[in-house]
């Protein structure tokens, strides 16, 4: 008569058991021989998240410019955006509104992004300094020295899979380098071992719509990155 074959499995199961249980006495761990390891979000340094970062920065007195702003733009988006976007300074309208690209540049970055499949509440958006330089002109390297820190910060708490900086000023700030943007344009940079793509700021855009074909490109080589690294 045949075996019972349930009896059998528990058979099986049962010194299977005892093989095990032996093993461990002898000191076996597993099949790797090493404990498994911990998760990897364990190991992370503790950064401070966007809410800690804004409250650290009060109302900044930092530098100069405070005095001229009517609001501390300090940036736009979800804290676990993928794609990042990093402009100079607020213009006049994000001044008066507290929003980053609000103004005409923002509108074409807007139209850039639904251009992309992308839509704006999906990406974080922030500029090297938060608050308004007197009639949009360029930063200054004190100005730069005492804002960037929070930007660092802000990246730190977001980790974006990449970042596109926005004009000359950015790029340079960002990655520390006194090269031009037309060399560096449309090549893959690292920054804290995030992927940057320096591309043309909107507001050039605006007055070189002839130069808009090659944000595009830059735009699809992020875009194919990004595809490619859906898993993140
Ligand atoms: S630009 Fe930055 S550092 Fe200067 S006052 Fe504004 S928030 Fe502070």
């Amino acid at each position: 008569m045949p075996e019972d074959p349930v009896h059998e499995l528990r058979e099986l199961v049962d010194s299977l058991s005892d093989w095990l249980r032996y093993q461990r006495r002898l000191g076996w761990r597993g099949v790797s021989g090493q404990r498994p390891s911990p998760p990897q979000d364990r190991e992370k340094p503790f950064e401070p998240s966007l809410e800690e970062i804004r409250a650290e920065m009060g109302d900044c007195r930092r530098c100069k410019l405070y005095g001229g702003r009517t609001h501390l733009v300090f940036g736009d988006g979800p804290s676990d955006a993928r794609l990042m976007f990093v402009g100079e300074a607020p213009g006049a309208d994000e001044d008066r509104q507290g929003v980053p690209f609000v103004g005409a540049a923002g509108q074409l970055l807007n139209k850039m992004l639904t251009n992309l499949g992308l839509r704006r509440e999906e990406v974080y958006i922030a500029n090297i300094l938060k608050s308004r330089p007197p009639g949009n002109r360029d930063p200054e390297a004190d100005e730069i020295a005492a804002c960037l820190p929070f930007l660092e910060k802000q990246i730190k708490a977001i980790r974006p899979r990449v970042i596109v900086t926005l004009g000359r000023i950015s790029t340079q700030a960002l990655l520390g380098t006194k090269e031009p943007l037309t060399r560096l344009r449309g090549h893959w940079q690292r920054y804290d071992n995030i992927r940057v793509m320096p591309t043309f700021h909107p507001s050039y855009l605006l007055r070189a719509p002839q130069e808009r074909r090659k944000t595009w490109d830059d735009m699809q080589q992020v875009m194919e990155y990004l595809t490619g690294h859906e898993e993140a």
